[in-house]
């Protein structure tokens, strides 16, 4: 990629939406119906419209365009999807091409409602960052061997539920359940340990044959993008009811998505090396090269009527698993996944106290409170509150984010 873009639509120098980024989403404006754009600036790129001005000749694009979801597009394949982004990367650099010289084209993103981007068939929640891996297991189990001894093997993960994944904006119901207090039986009520857990999650623009692996190598080809995900949990329902099979209904309430999948290609800049793993991985998990990304991440608390106070700021990069690895270990029984699927991180954790990407490790199990300037305090969430976490990486004149995925918490 060229490092020194320029776009003729304008946006501050620190916007997550630059041309570097150009992240795919589904919007709909009240005489626009929901369909798939891309982000510039302060504005969405009306693809099929451009399309209609033979903007986006030279592809097999079919009726993909209007589709209510990414699906379609993302299964016509990366030959497609890179080369659509590029040529609006191009269009976006040239006052001469058909984009510039149609701005009705462009739909302010105040106009704009977005939508979940893709049909999730099927959600894997993982559990890759090594620091809240340990943090649970000193809190829960044993500080002298918080680590399950599985852990260092393989990406832990489990089975969630994606009918209850939602966008950005939607209201968040604080669920309730069965819950046991110290002493005495389980009662019934709404939950009094309603948290957020800080995560990423991608997004599967490949499938594979049931029966065949996806391979380590052909990891990354399979992977179309990403999104930040926060997976709301209810630590009191979680507690009682996750021995022996694992997280029900104390995670399946809702978890909520940004609606912009910034792709792969995007994130290509900000790739790292991933932390060094010992023990040495069995060989199907082995890989060589730059496959986690720096991207930091931030969140911040918003109760009713007060100002927003951030409240933790990690880095994807801390990531002990890579989301090779996690698809690589998903598919080696040979189970088959599908575009569309999401694939989560797992609560993301840096080293300091102030990174951690939970309130149950924030607050310690609510042994150290949070304080906001007005002098009211938090444990866990109370009803009003709003979670917004966000996801930005610059590399020189390179920089990209991710919006931000934000949710109410409401009776
Ligand atoms: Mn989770």
């Amino acid at each position: 990629m060229k490092s020194h873009m320029k776009s003729w639509v304008p946006y501050p120098e620190d916007h997550h939406f630059t041309i570097y980024n150009l992240p795919y989403g589904v919007f709909s404006t009240e005489e626009i119906t929901p369909r798939i754009g891309i982000a510039i600036g302060d504005h969405v790129i009306h693809l099929e419209a451009l399309r209609k001005l033979n903007g986006l000749s030279g592809y097999a694009l079919e009726q993909t365009l209007v589709q209510d979801t990414l699906n379609d597009f993302i299964a016509l394949g990366k030959s497609t999807t890179v080369k659509l982004r590029e040529d609006i990367q191009s269009q976006l650099s040239d006052s001469e091409s058909t984009l510039a010289r149609h701005p009705e084209c462009l739909i302010p993103m105040s106009q704009v409602n977005m939508h979940l981007p893709v049909s999730i068939g099927d959600y894997t929640d993982f559990y890759s960052s090594k620091e809240h891996a340990t943090n649970l297991g000193m809190m829960f189990r044993d500080p002298e061997n918080a680590l399950l001894p599985n852990w260092l093997h393989l990406p832990v993960g489990y089975h969630g539920r994606s009918s209850s994944i939602v966008v950005s904006g939607t209201e968040i119901k604080r669920p309730s359940g069965q819950t046991k207090p110290i002493d005495g039986p389980p009662v019934f009520g709404p939950t009094k340990r309603l948290d957020f857990e800080l995560e990423m999650a991608f997004i599967v623009g490949k499938g594979n044959t049931l029966g065949e692996p996806i391979s380590i190598d052909e990891a990354e080809d399979h992977i179309f993008g990403m999104v930040i995900f926060n997976d709301w949990s209810a630590r009191d329902i979680q507690k009682w009811e996750y021995v022996p099979l694992g997280p029900f209904l104390g995670k399946s309430f809702a978890s909520s998505i940004s609606p912009w999948v910034v792709t792969m290609e995007a994130l290509q800049p900000f790739a790292l090396k991933a932390p060094e793993q010992d023990p040495a991985v069995l060989p199907y998990l082995q890989s060589e090269g730059r496959k986690n990304y720096d991207l930091s991440l931030e969140v911040s608390i918003k109760p009713m009527s007060e100002a927003p106070l951030v409240v933790s700021r990690s880095n994807f990069k801390y990531m002990y698993w890579t989301m090779q690895q996690q698809l690589a270990h998903h598919t080696i029984n040979g189970c088959n996944v599908r575009v569309g699927d999401m694939m989560a991180s797992g609560t993301i954790s840096g080293v300091e106290e102030n990174s951690y990407g939970s309130l149950l490790e924030i607050t310690w199990a609510g042994k150290n409170p949070i304080e906001f300037p007005s002098g009211s305090s938090r444990k866990f969430l109370q009803d009003g509150d709003s979670v917004a976490m966000t996801a930005y990486a610059r590399k020189g004149e390179i920089a990209l984010g991710f919006g931000e995925v934000n949710g109410k918490i409401i009776e």
